[in-house]
């Protein structure tokens, strides 16, 4: 199997580039941002009506914002972070002023926000052209970008395929050379399912460190936007520029973010002596994909020649992350979700003064939200009523504090734990939209993570021998030790190639 639309294949170097030697090419003045930004959106016309990596593109205010930095770099101004210039896709959950933001849903077509993202922010201020909004699963739930209202994303590496889910987009456009930076956001995997998918690297750091502001919310206790890119370094630099506290969001943790980019540049040299990986036992066993098993078991030998001392570690409560997920979520998607009512944003269907305030807003939810975003509300709503509380959502939360003392038992041994990131490799579209619990089921390895508030990465871990598809390898790292993701991360990467 190869990706047709492997970035080495593509008509224009600047977009085989990564974006660390796209930055330096800009920041020496070797080529300009924009000329960076240009080849970038030639690549979309050319590929993206077979990807669909995009909801909306954003060609002016890109060549702006490139424009824009060129004229500070001729001026002899300092780049405003290592990025700048190096144009990167937004997954369309942000919201942006200058282009709409719609979580992939019809009840927010062509919304247009009053506010940008602190994330977005951010961005614009590293000095990084957006090159548009990506496509994602209603409302960041799906594992496949299907339950997206404007059709998915197929994978470059087999078009019949899915790139992964909620961010299938961000991931989808990496792997077409579409964009060499990207973000996503991660609630139970939706950065590092649909980076396994595509043979990139996403990360999710650690709840707290990404600011949730202007981040449209599916379930807040668990939402982290995060960076994904073709390689370690590139994604520690964009993390970066998009950690840190922020005052906007209750949630965000005042403390510094982790040496990050430092991490990547010191694994860089392969060494992993001292370093203690945990294998989770309950991701490694038979009745999951043997192509997938087995280059894992390889990646597992690889860390091992690299020095690493490799520990099988027990996490009994892992196999119950996805009971107390499927609660916990849909609890707090029906709390979320009541704000889209008709009357505030976006969708309002009846308003012809033959209708009642109520039948409105029940006329808009009804024809606003997908399937799959209905099917949450629902269960939430219910798990939440009187008397199914204790029943559902409290032993939910219990299972929840289990899956945190598995973690913290599993650290008292070792540095970083790792299992692949999916059960299988890319499957095809269509195969489980009709069954809810196999979609469900394809999160078993992510969802442990993000119940916990923890920091994970996915990065390439060769193709199955069976399918001939991408593998990624997960890494999970402790609370705010994001760096390790990094350090790791990087060494395993020297020692792929
Ligand atoms: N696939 C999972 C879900 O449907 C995770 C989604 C996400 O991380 N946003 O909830």
């Amino acid at each position: 199997m190869s990706n047709k639309y492997l970035v080495a294949g593509s008509e224009n170097e600047l977009t085989t580039k990564t974006a660390a030697e796209l930055a330096g090419l800009i920041h020496s003045r070797e080529v300009t941002s924009r000329e960076v930004t240009q080849a970038h959106l030639d690549r979309i016309a050319a590929v993206d009506t077979d990807i669909h990596a995009f909801l909306h593109v954003g060609a002016e205010a890109a060549l702006a914002a490139a424009d824009d930095v060129d004229k500070r770099l001729d001026a002899g101004e300092a780049p405003a972070s290592a990025l700048a210039g190096v144009p990167l896709a937004l997954k369309d959950v942000f919201t942006t002023t200058d282009a709409p933001t719609t979580a992939a849903s019809k009840m927010l077509e062509g919304y247009m926000s009053p506010y940008d993202a602190t994330v977005t922010g951010k961005i614009r201020a590293a000095g990084i052209p957006i090159l548009g909004k990506t496509n994602m699963d209603e409302f960041a739930m799906g594992s496949s970008t299907e339950n997206s209202a404007y059709g998915p994303t197929h994978n470059p590496w087999d078009l019949e395929r899915t790139a992964g889910g909620s961010g299938g987009g961000s991931s989808a456009a990496l792997a077409a050379g579409e964009a060499p930076l990207a973000i996503g956001t991660d609630t139970g995997g939706s950065i590092r399912q649909p980076a396994a998918l595509t043979n990139t690297v996403g990360v999710k750091p650690t709840y707290g460190t990404v600011s949730r502001y202007g981040l449209i919310a599916c379930a807040s206790s668990l939402d982290q936007g995060g960076p994904t890119a073709r390689n370690v370094l590139d994604t520690a630099l964009l993390h970066e520029v998009i950690a840190g506290y922020d005052a906007f969001d209750a949630t965000s943790v005042n403390r510094p973010v982790a040496p990050v980019v430092a991490a990547a540049r010191e694994g860089a040299n392969g060494d992993l002596k001292g370093v203690k990986v945990g294998v989770v036992k309950q991701f490694d066993r038979e009745g999951f994909q043997p192509g997938v098993l087995e280059a894992f078991h390889a990646s597992v030998e690889q860390m091992r020649s690299q020095g690493a001392e490799i520990i099988e570690v027990d996490c009994p409560h892992f196999d119950d992350a996805m009971g107390a997920y499927y609660l916990i979520l849909p609890c707090e998607v029906s709390s979320n979700l009541a704000r889209f009512d008709g009357m505030r944003y976006g969708l309002r269907v009846g308003d012809d003064g033959t209708h009642s305030a109520d039948e409105v807003m029940a006329m808009t939810r009804a024809q606003g939200f997908g399937p799959e975003v209905k099917r949450r509300i629902i269960l939430g709503t219910y798990a939440l009523s009187v008397g199914y509380y204790d029943a559902y959502y409290l032993q939910a939360q219990r299972v929840r504090s289990l899956i945190a003392q598995d973690f913290a038992k599993a650290y008292e041994k070792v540095d970083i734990l790792v299992s692949p990131a999916t059960p299988t490799t890319a499957f095809k579209l269509g195969e489980k939209v009709t069954d809810p619990l196999a979609m469900y089921n394809f999160d078993l390895f992510t969802l442990p993570l993000n119940l916990a508030g923890l920091a994970g990465m996915s990065l390439p871990a060769g193709l199955a021998s069976d399918s001939g598809l991408p593998v990624g390898l997960q890494l999970m790292a402790p609370a705010f030790h994001d760096d390790r993701l990094y350090r790791v991360g990087a060494a395993f990467e020297a020692g792929q190639k």
